[in-house]
């Protein structure tokens, strides 16, 4: 079997971008709107020889009960419980905020093996904020540009 990769963060990090790049599809849903994309999306990576299905999912917002939102939060944490390994996609413009936090906590009771991908660092240079990611206490924060490769 396939390992499964399950990509989770907050609307507008850059999730589907992500997808599209490591598929090679525009199957996900690119938005300029956050968190447009409500369901998650399966696709197939290649690594080497190796392949592994992709998961992208919406957002995660759990300090909402109701809605779509709270839908959005159980299908992300749906998706880590499935997943081997989880890439948990950050913003390197928008900083660390408190959506991200409450995605860390989650994943640190998950016990799943967690990349930061801290996504949107083209051209940042000397001032990506490492040690804002550092602080989740996820591991060592990798710059990545999902729109630029
Ligand atoms: P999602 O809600 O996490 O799935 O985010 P999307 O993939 O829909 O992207 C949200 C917005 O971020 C879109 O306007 C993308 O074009 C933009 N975006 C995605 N990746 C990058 C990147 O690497 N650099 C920059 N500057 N913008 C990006
Ligand atoms: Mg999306």
């Amino acid at each position: 079997m396939q390992p499964v990769i399950a990509l989770v963060g907050r609307p507008n990090v850059g999730k589907s971008t992500l997808f599209n790049r490591l598929t090679r599809t525009r199957d996900a849903l690119v938005a300029d709107l956050p968190g447009l994309t409500r369901d998650r999306q399966y696709g197939t990576g290649k690594l080497g020889g190796r392949s592994y299905l992709v998961v992208d999912t919406g957002g995660f917002e759990p300090e909402q009960k109701n809605g779509i939102v709270a839908e959005m939060a159980r299908q992300t944490r749906q998706a880590i419980d499935e997943a081997d390994a989880v890439i948990f996609v950050l913003d390197a413009r928008g900083g660390l905020q408190i959506e991200d936090e409450e995605v860390a906590s989650y994943l640190r009771r998950s016990g799943r093996p967690v990349f930061l991908a801290v996504n949107k660092a083209e051209g940042l240079g000397e001032q990506f904020p490492a040690s804002d990611f550092h602080a989740l206490g996820l591991g060592e924060p990798i710059p990545i540009s999902a729109a630029h490769g």
